[in-house]
């Protein structure tokens, strides 16, 4: 069992300024009304998956800060690049001028994700990329006459962030549901969500049935749809919800079939989370947009990425009269030093073969907590290379979850806190997506901490 606080020393101690947060911030995600209770915490900093605050406590980062950091805090590697690029060029506007670090990533981009992905369109964060692809769907269509293909297909439980758009195509209904009257309306399609199995099934059989509603969904409406968007292999935020590569296969000939673009979200999957370097390659597949943000920077700056095919800009490609043009922008498109964070998360992916090393990261991980799949509040422990999560429930055999309101995941939360350890659950499901540096005595005492977190959450 990990030590209730670890000796660390950081070397300024004047955190007078902390106590003003909760008279200015508003902070993300969050009913600011629970800092009455629980402390909101000052990080002093971070070194490798460790954060440390002010007062000689440290957490383990078993979220990667919200998925983003790939090769733990304060990589020097990283940061020595951002800086060298801090004194050559911050930022200039990415219409009419160009700059190295924006070319160089794009080509590298292009040669590392899947064949046929040629182009790339630029946005500051994950949610933005998705309103890009969406937007870039349907003005392709329109650029064809095909002007009745306005809509879009998501599946059930999927998340793709809290932009207008980006909500509308999602289907968490905490984030979701109060701001339906402002949301475009979408179609709904069956997720091939493994975890919801009929006994007997396999999750090759749930990927089968989740396939043929959206056949059916497509057959009858493929005429007004414009794309298909998926979360491959994991739908992470609504609970971490994995589907077999089978699913991607048949939706990627379903789209052929019908017309129909299909958008990849890789935000939370690519850059080696699953396994693979992007999830896409574990079904063989190209999508016709792939949008990559979160660990893209290494978790250092935001910046998103739009990958497309040749046949899609093309569409797009003609004289300015036509409003063919994607007239789309972000202040910060493209910016240099959140390129240069990029190109070096690239560099560390080639200089050692971390694909290979979390392969043996995974493995031990999953045994760290194997036994507690017979947990009787336990209803499964699933996991996709990087991603590990434990489903708590109330009532095992009958598959009974804990009513959210409850707020099981917060004991877990509050507990790790008091372990060393970063534990954010998604309502009933504890998971693990750390950065890909943690050492094999950090997962032991990860799953230490886990394990005697949810007995306390289940109590
Ligand atoms: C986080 C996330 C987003 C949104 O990205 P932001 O940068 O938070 O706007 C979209 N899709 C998926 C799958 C995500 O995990």
């Amino acid at each position: 069992m990990a030590a209730e606080t670890a000796a660390v020393t950081d070397g300024s101690r004047n955190t007078d300024w902390s106590r003003r947060d909760l008279d200015v911030l508003w902070h993300p995600c969050t009913q600011m009304k629970d800092h009455e209770r629980l402390p909101v915490i000052p990080i002093a900093r971070g070194q490798g998956p460790w954060l440390y605050d002010f007062d000689g406590r440290r957490y383990l980062d078993a979220v990667s800060s919200w998925w983003v950091n790939l090769f733990g805090h304060a990589n020097p590697y990283i940061g020595a690049r951002i800086k060298q690029q801090l004194d050559t060029l911050e930022h200039v506007l990415l219409a009419g001028f160009t700059h190295q670090p924006v070319i160089e990533l794009s080509e590298r981009l292009v040669k590392i994700t899947p064949p046929g992905l040629s182009r790339v369109f630029y946005a500051d964060n994950g949610s933005s990329g998705i309103e890009v692809a969406l937007k870039m769907s349907y003005h392709a269509w329109r650029n064809q006459g095909a002007t009745r293909k306005t809509r879009f297909v998501a599946l059930e439980h999927s998340y793709h962030g809290e932009t207008l758009g980006a909500l509308s195509v999602g289907d968490v209904s905490l984030f979701k549901a109060t701001y339906q009257p402002l949301l475009m309306e979408v179609m709904k399609a069956p997720s091939p969500d493994c975890s919801a199995r009929l006994p007997g099934e396999s999750c090759a059989d749930v990927a089968r049935r989740a396939a043929a509603g959206m056949e059916a969904l497509l057959t009858e409406h493929h005429e007004e749809i414009s794309a298909v968007i998926i979360e491959p292999l994991v739908q992470c935020a609504s609970g971490m919800r994995m589907h077999d590569p089978l699913y991607l296969r048949l939706l990627r000939g379903l789209c052929d079939r019908f017309n129909v673009h299909l958008i990849a979200d890789e935000i939370a999957v690519g850059f080696g989370r699953t396994g693979t370097l992007f999830a896409s390659e574990q079904a063989g597949i190209t999508p016709d947009f792939m949008i990559l943000s979160k660990g893209l920077t290494g978790g250092f700056l935001p910046l998103a990425a739009v990958l497309t095919t040749d046949a899609i800009y093309r569409v797009f490609y003609d004289d300015y009269d036509k409003l063919s043009a994607f007239l789309h922008s972000h202040s910060y498109t493209g910016n240099p030093l959140a390129c240069a964070a990029a190109l070096a998360t690239l560099d560390l992916f080639e200089q050692s073969d971390v694909i290979g090393a979390n392969r043996r990261l995974a493995r031990t991980m999953g045994e760290a907590v194997a036994d507690l799949a017979d947990h009787p509040h336990v209803a499964e422990i699933r996991q996709t290379g990087m991603i590990l999560a434990i489903e708590m429930v109330r009532d095992k055999a009958r598959r009974e979850a804990y009513p959210w309101q409850e707020r099981r995941g917060l004991r877990v939360f509050e507990y790790g806190l008091r372990h060393e350890a970063l534990l954010r659950p998604l309502g009933n499901v504890v998971y693990w997506m750390p950065p890909y540096v943690l050492s094999e005595d950090d997962i032991a005492q990860l799953a230490d901490v886990t394990r005697a977190g949810i007995e306390e959450a289940v109590k």
